[in-house]
C-alpha cells in the first residue's frame, strides 16, 4: 500500500503512521516529494489495514499498489530515480558510459584499457575479477588480486569501477574494492545473493537473466530494495533468442517497459548480446534512441589474445567512434 501524508505533515506525524505501520507487520518506506510524503507499506496485508490507516491523523489516501513489485514500481516512485556512483550521476539525464575489459586479466593491459576508454570520454571502468563461466575449464578470474588491480586503474584515471559478485560471501570483500557490485544475468534470481547486496550500501548493477521476464527482473529488484539498498541500475543484456548470430537478442523493448513501469535507470549492454564486435556500436545505439541512461561494453586493445569474450571486444578505434556516436544521438534523445 501507498500511505500518502496530508501536504505540510509534520514529523511527528509521519513518527505516529511510521510506527502504526510497523505494528502491524509491515515495513515503512518513506520516500519525500517535493510535495508530499509517501510511505510505502510493505508485507503480508490484512484487508482491514488501509481503513486503519486513513483513520490516523495526517493520513489524505491510502493506495493498493497493484504490481508484485512495490518498491521498484513507478506507482510508488513516479519520477525517474538516480543512482549515483562516486562522482558520476546515472540516470535523470545523466549516463552511464562503462567500458572496459570483460575480464581483469593483468596489471598492465588493465592500464592500458582504463587509459583509453577514458580519453575516449567512459565515464566508469568495468572488469571482472570472478568470471562465471559455461565451463569450468575456461578462465574463471584473477578473485582478490583482480579486485585490486580494477581499484587502482580507476583511481589512477578517476574512473568509478564496477565488478561482479558471484557469491553471497564475497559481498563485503567485493564491496571494499568496488564502487558498484554487479549481478550477472546468471544470478539474477540468486535471491540469497540479492538479499545480502541488499544489505550493504553500495550501488547495484542489475542483469536481466537471459530467459527471465521483465516482471522477474524488477522483482529481483525489489529483493534488494527491500532490504533497504535503493541505489539500483538495471541492465538489459539479451535475452535467450533463436537466431544464430547473435550470441543473446537484445530485448529494446524491454528497456521501454521497465522504463515505464518502474523509476529505476536502466542502461544497455550490447556486447553479450552481440557476441560479435561489429554489432556492438548499432546495438548500444538502438538501447539509447530507446531511453536507455548509458550503456556497458567491453574493450580490449589486443582482443585477439583476451582471456574471455575477445571476439565482443570494441577496438580502441571502435570504442572511439561508438563515443563519437554516442554524442549525437544523446542530442538526439536525450533530456
Ligand atoms: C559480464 O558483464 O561480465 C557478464 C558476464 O555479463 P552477463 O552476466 O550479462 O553474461
Ligand atoms: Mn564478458
Amino acid at each position: 500500500m501507498l500511505v500518502i501524508l496530508e501536504s505540510g505533515a509534520s514529523e511527528a506525524v509521519l513518527e505516529q503512521v511510521v510506527k502504526r505501520i510497523e505494528q502491524m507487520g509491515l515495513r515503512a518506506h518513506v520516500s519525500r516529494g517535493q510535495f508530499r510524503t509517501i510511505i510505502g507499506a510493505i508485507g503480508p496485508e490484512n484487508p482491514a489495514f488501509p481503513e486503519q490507516l486513513l483513520s490516523l491523523t495526517g493520513v489524505e489516501n491510502v493506495i493498493p499498489i497493484m504490481k508484485p513489485y512495490k518498491l521498484a514500481s513507478r506507482e510508488f516512485h513516479s519520477e525517474d530515480s538516480q543512482v549515483k556512483v562516486g562522482h558520476v550521476p546515472i540516470g535523470k539525464g545523466h549516463y552511464a558510459l562503462i567500458a572496459g575489459p570483460c575480464a581483469v586479466e593483468c596489471r598492465e593491459s588493465c592500464r592500458a584499457i582504463a587509459q583509453t576508454v577514458k580519453v575516449h570520454g567512459a565515464n566508469m571502468l568495468r572488469g571482472g575479477a570472478f568470471k562465471p563461466r559455461t565451463s569450468p575449464y575456461s578462465f574463471q578470474g584473477l578473485g582478490e588480486e583482480g579486485l585490486k588491480i580494477l581499484r587502482d586503474c580507476g583511481d589512477e584515471f578517476g574512473l568509478p569501477v564496477v565488478t561482479e559478485v558471484t557469491d553471497p560471501r564475497h559481498v563485503e570483500m567485493v564491496s571494499r574494492y568496488a564502487d558498484m557490485l554487479q549481478v550477472g544475468a546468471r544470478n539474477m534470481q540468486n535471491f540469497v545473493l540479492l538479499s545480502e547486496i541488499g544489505k550493504v550500501g553500495k550501488p547495484v548493477l542489475l542483469k536481466r537473466g537471459p530467459s527471465c521476464t521483465v516482471n522477474d527482473w524488477l522483482m529481483s529488484a525489489e529483493y534488494i530494495l527491500s532490504e533497504g539498498n535503493q541505489q539500483i541500475v538495471l541492465c538489459e543484456r539479451g535475452s535467450k533468442g533463436f537466431e544464430p548470430e547473435v550470441r543473446f537478442t537484445l530485448d529494446v523493448g524491454a528497456i521501454v517497459v521497465a522504463k515505464h513501469n518502474s523509476h529505476l535507470p536502466v542502461i544497455v549492454d550490447p556486447s553479450h548480446a552481440a557476441g560479435r564486435r561489429e554489432l556492438v556500436t548499432s546495438l548500444a545505439l538502438a538501447g539509447l534512441a530507446a531511453g536507455a541512461d548509458g550503456f556497458i561494453v567491453e574493450v580490449h586493445l589486443c582482443p585477439e589474445k583476451a582471456q574471455c569474450d575477445g571476439p565482443q571486444a570494441l577496438t580502441d578505434t571502435m570504442f572511439a567512434h561508438l563515443m563519437a556516436q554516442t554524442k549525437e544521438i544523446i542530442a538526439a534523445v536525450g533530456k
